[in-house]
């Protein structure tokens, strides 16, 4: 198989911009859970430029459980954060939550999100494939480590093997955490395949208080990078504020994460 360390040995590195996953650098992506108004999206940009996070996340497409809820600013949203990119420099991180919103997504995204709901979307995966862009693929709620790397593997048979897996949590039996992060996902993976993992601490979390530690055991267990939601008001986020940092505290975060990374 494409992905598999068989196929290809040594570890492949995805490279975005100047941004390189898979490399000795652990790679911090951060940013809202959706995009909500152009005053958030551009005081984002400006936090993680001047925090040296060279990506930024924000859904335009929000897959959201309930009808009602907020879902997404969709080619609005688009366009501002790809307005931040211009002004800020970051790259840009954001989902494509099917056929119709993929072009779009594809036009203005540096990586395109396929998110948990959508991992076995083999349709929207083959779409993916084609496009040959760097694809940020997230493991389903309920899928196994095979079921995650046979859904790489669309992409790759494609055409395309530009893919950073993401951890994000699974669900089990546990009710006080969103989800149960996988952490064993980390090696497990890198023995199986040479593609980079990136950890989602605040999708397993739930709650922003358990977000640091689950992000530091990340790196200590070899992750690539990291994707952090961050508001600049999680109290008023439209969309998953309970488990969003603030700016201080995701300060606070990538700071420890250096002297968690040198120690290992
Ligand atoms: C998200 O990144 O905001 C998201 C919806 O994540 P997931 O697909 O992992 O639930
Ligand atoms: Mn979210």
């Amino acid at each position: 198989k494409l992905v598999s360390r068989e196929f290809h040995p040594e570890d492949s590195v995805v490279k975005v911009g100047s941004v390189v996953f898979g490399g000795p650098q652990v790679v911090v992506m951060a940013g809202p859970c959706a995009v909500e108004s152009r005053e958030q999206v551009m005081a984002s940009g400006e936090f993680m430029q001047q925090l040296g996070v060279p990506v930024m996340r924000g859904g335009a497409y929000k897959p959201r459980t309930s009808p009602y809820s907020f879902q997404g600013m969709g080619v609005d949203g688009l366009k501002l954060l790809a307005e931040a990119r211009e002004r800020f420099g970051v790259m840009i991180v954001t989902e494509a939550v099917d056929h119709g919103s993929l072009h779009h997504v594809a036009e203005y995204a540096d990586i395109i999100q396929i998110g948990a709901r959508n991992m076995q979307n083999f349709e929207l995966l083959k779409a993916v494939g084609q496009t040959g862009k760097p694809v940020l693929l997230k493991r389903g709620l309920s899928a196994t480590i095979d079921e995650w790397l046979m859904a790489a593997e669309y992409i790759a048979a494609h055409g395309n093997l530009n893919i950073i897996l993401c951890e994000r949590g699974i669900r089990t039996y546990e009710t006080k955490t969103r989800n149960t992060l996988d952490i064993s996902a980390i090696p497990v993976v890198k023995q199986l395949s040479h593609l980079p993992v990136v950890i989602d601490p605040s999708h397993a979390a739930g709650t922003w208080q358990w977000v640091a530690p689950l992000a530091r055991a990340a790196v200590a267990a070899g992750a690539d990078g990291l994707i952090i939601e961050a508001h600049p008001n999680p109290a008023e986020a439209l969309s998953d504020g309970p488990q969003s940092l603030n700016f201080p505290h995701l300060e606070e975060l990538v700071g420890s994460l250096r002297k968690v990374a040198d120690a290992v």
